[in-house]
């Protein structure tokens, strides 16, 4: 297997292209003895940051959205360089953080307004408070996107922030930072560089708060370091969402998801498609469609206009996913489409048939773009095989009206989509169950979750 090999370098971070293996830029590390100092400098900060009113934090951070769009392709190109995602789905992701910011930032200003409940001849206050410092730490596959999902909720709420992105993608993330510092004051947001040492000096710190994007296992040892000061935590964990295709689905609608979703990002998403469940009687219709829709899927370099699906994002990655997929052959999976080994970081769009629970893809994350089929005989056999993880971010369900709606009741993910994707509306929070999260983000509850809620009752006048 020919991969890609990421040089290591002690007191510069460096970023390579995943695709050719380039250098695309550095930053410092921030030597794991200094991080101290930063939390100190955040927590200096806060009390005159969380004097202002949330609305007014909002307003300051406003302009921060228009110069992100005004600066979209520049910084897109820089985040599809380091991560590997096409060029017009980096400059997406720093356009729908730009684009969405004057919203999102009234919304969450709204959500902590204090609430009055009124009962028993007292009333009382639900104050929505901040917390103080917000350790953030988040992964490389949406490299501007989840910094934002976490720093804006933090920073509107009154906490200020000490971020530490991915040491895959640090390069978009200090553009980030560097672009809302322009409207900050001094010390209320600041970045550190590194790899696991700096996350973990950062939770060992003097922080209030972790808000964590990432894998399981990570998370795991985040949760045993933030326990001896109970700190705060919200962990956004990795998953094996499922898809499941009965009798009455519009298969033409249902295999474009399944492709799209397997697919997309090289796979590296956290709700990701990574297990699908055909009811036998549709299976071949639906195959056929599968196959038809895979086709459209082409691998190559983020700036290659007939590529839509970049490279894994490292070597560990890609070694990872063929693994998983050797493995499941030499169990008696099929291969119906890709499987073929690809130089560099490449790993190509691929369908596997026949996939059983006992092969380690069915059960742990796989983050590659590896569209994994079971065959099951019913409603109640893909309920049971669906719900036979240990994880639970999204799924999804196709199938007629009716019935898709009540298999989708009895799902365990926190986010199902019941012929449609998995994704809430507007105001709904981004939410994992199981072993995929505690807590979690977007929405008025999601943004409250940035908060020590404090209720004050009074007797009525
Ligand atoms: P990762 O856990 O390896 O790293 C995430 C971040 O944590 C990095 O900044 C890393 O340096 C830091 N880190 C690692 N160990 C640490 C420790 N012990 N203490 C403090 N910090 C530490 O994850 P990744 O490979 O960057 O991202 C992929 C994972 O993220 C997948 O499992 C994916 O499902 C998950 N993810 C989840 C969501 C969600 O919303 N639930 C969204 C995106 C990604």
């Amino acid at each position: 297997m020919t991969t890609i090999d990421t040089p290591t370098a002690t007191n510069t971070l460096n970023s390579y292209n995943p695709s050719t293996g380039e250098l695309v830029g550095s930053v410092p590390v921030t030597p794991a003895n200094q991080v101290d100092a930063v939390i100190a400098k955040a927590r200096a900060a806060q009390p005159a940051w969380a004097a202002l009113s949330a609305q007014e934090r909002a307003e300051m951070l406003k302009p921060a959205g228009e110069a992100l769009m005004a600066r979209s392709e520049e910084l897109g190109r820089i985040l599809s360089l380091e991560q590997g995602k096409p060029l017009a789905e980096g400059i997406g992701e720093v356009n729908a953080c730009g684009a969405g910011m004057a919203e999102t930032v009234d919304e969450i200003a709204q959500a902590v307004q204090p609430q009055v409940l009124k009962g028993d001849g007292a009333q009382s206050l639900l104050c929505y408070d901040p917390f103080g410092v917000c350790a953030a730490i988040t992964p490389w596959n949406f490299p501007i996107l989840m910094p934002h999902w976490a720093v804006v909720p933090a920073l509107v709420a009154g906490n200020t922030v000490v971020l530490k992105p991915s040491e895959q993608t640090p390069l978009i993330a200090d553009e980030y930072v560097k672009v809302l510092n322009e409207f900050l004051p001094e010390g209320v947001l600041q970045v550190i560089h590194g790899e696991d040492d700096q996350g973990k000096a950062l939770v060992a710190g003097d922080v209030d708060m972790i808000a964590f994007t990432g894998s399981k296992t990570a998370g795991q040892h985040i949760m045993a370091a933030a326990a001896p000061g109970l700190k705060r935590l919200i962990l956004e964990l990795g998953s094996k969402d499922p898809c499941i295709v009965l009798e009455g689905a519009d298969l033409e609608q249902a295999a474009t998801f399944a492709a799209r979703n397997s697919f997309r990002n090289c796979g590296q998403v956290c709700v990701s498609t990574e297990r699908i469940y055909v009811q036998e009687s549709i299976k071949d219709a639906f195959m056929d469609k599968l196959l038809e829709q895979t086709r459209a899927f082409t691998i190559g370099d983020c700036l290659d206009d007939n590529a839509n699906i970049g490279p894994m994002v490292m070597r560990e990655q890609k070694e990872h996913v063929l693994r998983q997929v050797h493995d499941a052959i030499s169990k008696g999976a099929k291969v119906l489409f890709g499987g073929n080994e690809h130089e560099g970081n490449f790993v190509e769009p691929t369908v596997l048939d026949g996939v059983t629970h006992d092969m380690d893809i069915m059960t742990t994350e796989t983050f590659g773009p590896i569209a994994c089929v079971a065959t099951v005989r019913d409603a109640d056999e893909a309920v049971e095989l669906a719900n036979d993880t240990e994880y639970g971010l999204g799924a999804v369900v196709f199938g007629d009206d009716e019935t898709a709606r009540k298999v989708g009741r009895r799902l365990t993910a926190g986010m199902i989509g019941v012929n449609r994707s998995m994704g809430g509306v507007g105001g709904a929070p981004w939410v994992g169950a199981r072993h995929s999260g505690i807590g979690y983000h977007s929405g008025p509850l999601g943004h409250r979750q940035f908060c020590q809620v404090r209720v004050i009752t009074t007797n009525e006048a």
